[in-house]
Order: structure tokens, then C-alpha cells, then sequence
């Protein structure tokens, strides 16, 4: 199960982008405009600056969550955020023999799709443990000392796990990027794990800066749907859950 951390953000997140966009349209010095704004008036700068579209202040705050217990099914897609710095923990460096894995809910529901995919894990751990031993064999036939060897074996090994192969990572986004992350994954058509995890991301930014991310969530928040004749069709019960 997916367990996601706001490990740290930029201190004071909220003011701190007020304060910046607010120097881009004063004279006074940085640390006067920190001192000056008071909630009320960070909020009204905030808002103003998302109804005229400045977003490039939203940069200044930074948000790091630990992410652990999701698939490498949801790595490839996390990924696609370029916006982001990642750090993924290492199938070269780190055995997989014992692998946990991610089951999906309709798979779990179902019995006969349990059994097949059990199956499927137990033949995926077999193989990468005896393609492990055979190449690590190999390669310590070759004069390799034995540490290497294993690890050099697993690089290769690897290629036989699944997509639901249980991984963990630290990803950092600022404010601006966020809110485009969660644009698109708390979408209800987003894939249900990134969504789920993304959800999550949202509520820890909430209550860390509850006004650079007021009104953040999926695109219908703020708009018609995007999603043209895709869409959920659900776009008041999604309003209604995100508000
Ligand atoms: C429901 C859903 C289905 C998807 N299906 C697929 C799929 O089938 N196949 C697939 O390949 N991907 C798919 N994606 C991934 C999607 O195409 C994006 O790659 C991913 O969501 C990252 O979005 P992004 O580029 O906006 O984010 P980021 O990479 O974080 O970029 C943020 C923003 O920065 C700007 N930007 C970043 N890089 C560039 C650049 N090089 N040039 C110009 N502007 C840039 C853009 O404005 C961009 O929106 C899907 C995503 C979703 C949400």
C-alpha cells in the first residue's frame, strides 16, 4: 500500500511566494515585504496572482515527499513530470530476490485473477533469482570477486520483473509544478495509483500551504472538463470532493 511522507518544504511557503511576487511590483527590500504581510493579505496577493496567470512566483516553494510501497508501473508515470528531482531506489544496487509487489484492487477482488497473478509473481521471483545465480556463477568463473558478481548479476536479472514490483522514492516539486501534477492526476481519468498517491501529495500540501494551494486539484475545479468525450461525466461530485 501506497505511503507517502511530506518529508520537508520551503520554510513559510505561503508568504514566501506572496513576498516574491510582490517585489516584482515594489521598490521596497525583500525582507520589508516578508514583515509586512500578514495573512489576510498574503491570501489576496496569492489569489490575484492565479487569476492573472504569474505562476513563475509558485517556484520559489519546494515540497519533498518520500514515497514508498508503489509500483514501478506508477515510477514510469511519476517520471513523466520533468519538473521534479527524483531519487528512485536502485534495481542494480539493491536485490530484488524477495521482491514485494503492488496487487491491483480488481485483481485482489477477484479470485481467479489472484490465483493467475500469484502465479505470475512466484514464476517472475524464480526466474530472477536462478538468472541471478547463474550469471553471478559465471561471472565469478571469470575471476570476478563475489560481491560484484552478484551485483553485476542483478543488473541483467532484472529484466524479468514485473511492473508491480514494489519500489520507494524521494521526489521534490515546487508549488508551480504541483499544482500541474495535480491537475492531471487527481483527475478521475488519471490511472488509480498515481491518482491515489496524488491525492495524498495534495492533502500534505493543503495543510503546509493552504493558500498556494487553495482551490489546486483536478482541471474541472476551475473549468470545464479537459477531458473532452472522455471525460468522467462526474464533474460536480469531483468538485464537490476536491473543494
Ligand atoms: C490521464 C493521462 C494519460 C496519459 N497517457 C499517456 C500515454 O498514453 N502516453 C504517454 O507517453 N504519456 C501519457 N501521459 C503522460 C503525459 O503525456 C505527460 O508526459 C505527463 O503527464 C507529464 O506532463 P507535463 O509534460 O505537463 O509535465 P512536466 O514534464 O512536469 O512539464 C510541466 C510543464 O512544463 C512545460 N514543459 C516541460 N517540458 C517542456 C518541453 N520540453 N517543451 C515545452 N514545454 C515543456 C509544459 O508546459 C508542461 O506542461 C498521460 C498523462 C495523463 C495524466
Amino acid at each position: 500500500m501506497a505511503k507517502v511522507t511530506l518529508i520537508t518544504h520551503t520554510p513559510e511557503p505561503d508568504r514566501l511566494v506572496a513576498a516574491a511576487a510582490r517585489l516584482c511590483y515594489s521598490r521596497s527590500a525583500a525582507d520589508k515585504l516578508l514583515q509586512e504581510l500578514t495573512p489576510e493579505k498574503t491570501g489576496d496577493f496569492l489569489r490575484m496572482l492565479k487569476t492573472v496567470g504569474h505562476e513563475s512566483p509558485f517556484e520559489h516553494a519546494s515540497f519533498t515527499f518520500a514515497i514508498e510501497g508503489v509500483s514501478r508501473t506508477l515510477l514510469a508515470q511519476i517520471t513523466r513530470h520533468r519538473i521534479a528531482s527524483f531519487s528512485v531506489r536502485s534495481q542494480r544496487y539493491v536485490s530484488e530476490r524477495d521482491f514485494g509487489f503492488v496487487t491491483p484492487r480488481a485483481i485482489e477482488d477477484n479470485p481467479e485473477a489472484q490465483k493467475a497473478f500469484e502465479k505470475a509473481m512466484e514464476s517472475a521471483g524464480e526466474a530472477y533469482s536462478a538468472i541471478a545465480d547463474i550469471l553471478s556463477k559465471s561471472y565469478e568463473t571469470e575471476g570476478m570477486e563475489k560481491s560484484a558478481a552478484r551485483k553485476k548479476a542483478g543488473e541483467d536479472a532484472r529484466f524479468v520483473l514485473p511492473g508491480s514490483c514494489e519500489t520507494q522514492m524521494l521526489v521534490t516539486m515546487n508549488a508551480r509544478s504541483l499544482t500541474g501534477f495535480f491537475k492531471q492526476r487527481c483527475c478521475a481519468r488519471a490511472q488509480w495509483e498515481i491518482r491515489a498517491v496524488a491525492d495524498e501529495m495534495l492533502r500534505l500540501c493543503r495543510s503546509a500551504a493552504p493558500l498556494i494551494f487553495e482551490g489546486a486539484g483536478p482541471a474541472c475545479l476551475k473549468g470545464p472538463c479537459p477531458e473532452g468525450k472522455m471525460t468522467c461525466g462526474k464533474i460536480e461530485e469531483v468538485r464537490g470532493r476536491y473543494r
